[in-house]
């Protein structure tokens, strides 16, 4: 046997070992997961908070899990938001966008990348957003953006504090211009918010990046975030080729963030519920108080111009 047939029956070995790795969708499917020390079931995981024993490693939630661990299982109403027209521009890549979508949808059982929920934490009621990766990559399009802007309108008729979980890596390109004008229209949105006095907190969840962090994200009246998580602009490989300087080994993680000053406190997911319960408290306190200050001297006010007037 010569050397180009030893070759290529490596070559056809090669190819059957390729083969016999399990596809993402069996991995999704699957039972089992990995982290740090190889296989774990998801079961085991699930059971804590989707959060590794050894290394405390915060694995990527959909919103649905999100829910479940903040308010509790099912103890919360998932809010139907409004979704437009599918793919505006008629976009095809390596695939159709409409292709992409019905994926996306069958994958995660969500409608839209976000997803908005209502519940109660500890007597206060509460409108919670969150956005699932696993949805194009958590990119916001103009559904996205319309169940954002639902999530505050709620808020704010409600008079329910806004608590939003983003992730995802910025605008879904698409929807090129529409995706991102739902930049100004989210921070539109969350200025009203501020205007009717309605607390607004955000924690960062591991990646977000891009237009998410460069609009609604940002605007947290507390910035929270789980641990290592990615929270950035542009990419650190962008960065470094363009600053042409060493970063340090956690560049843009929560930690290096909170160093920064753009993160408030970084908080474990088992703690998140009590954590923002206990903020809450504080800051509708602190609202009612200003409130109630405010109406008093009006109503001081009001009686000395009565007074005069007499
Ligand atoms: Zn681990």
């Amino acid at each position: 046997m010569n050397w180009i047939k030893k070759v290529l029956r490596i070559g056809e070995k090669i190819k059957t070992v390729l083969k016999k790795r399990p596809t993402k969708e069996e991995v999704a499917n699957s039972d089992w997961t990995s982290c740090c020390k190889g296989p774990v079931l998801k079961k085991d995981l699930e059971n804590h908070y989707w959060v590794c024993n050894s290394c405390g490693k915060h694995h990527r939630i959909s919103c649905r899990q999100r829910f479940d661990i903040f308010f509790g299982n099912n103890n919360y109403e998932i809010l139907k938001t409004p979704i437009p027209q599918d793919d505006p521009l008629n976009w095809e890549d390596s695939k159709k966008y409409t292709d992409r979508l019905k994926d996306a949808r069958k994958k995660t059982n969500q409608e839209c990348a976000v997803m908005i929920a209502r519940g109660n934490i500890n007597g206060i009621n509460i409108t919670a957003g969150a956005i699932n990766f696993d949805f194009i990559g958590g990119s916001i399009g103009s559904a996205e953006g319309e169940a954002i802007i639902y999530g505050v309108q709620h808020a704010i008729d409600n008079k329910n504090p806004f608590i939003f979980f983003p992730c995802g890596g910025g605008q879904r390109m698409h929807e090129s211009p529409i995706a991102l004008s739902q930049m100004t229209r989210t921070t539109l949105a969350i200025n009203e918010l501020k205007k009717n006095n309605i607390p607004y907190i955000v924690c960062f969840t591991d990646p977000t990046a891009g237009g998410i962090t460069a609009s609604f994200a940002m605007l947290g009246d507390v910035a929270l975030s789980e641990p290592n998580s990615l929270i950035a602009f542009a990419g650190r490989r962008v960065i470094q080729a363009t600053v042409k300087e060493d970063l340090p080994e956690n560049f843009q993680r929560s930690e290096y963030v909170q160093e920064c000053g753009f993160v408030d406190l970084i908080v474990q997911r088992k703690d998140l519920r009590e954590k923002i319960g206990s903020l809450l408290s504080i800051l509708l306190k602190k609202n009612s108080d200003t409130n109630t200050a405010l109406s008093d001297e009006t109503s001081k006010n009001n009686q000395q111009s009565t007074k005069i007037a007499s």
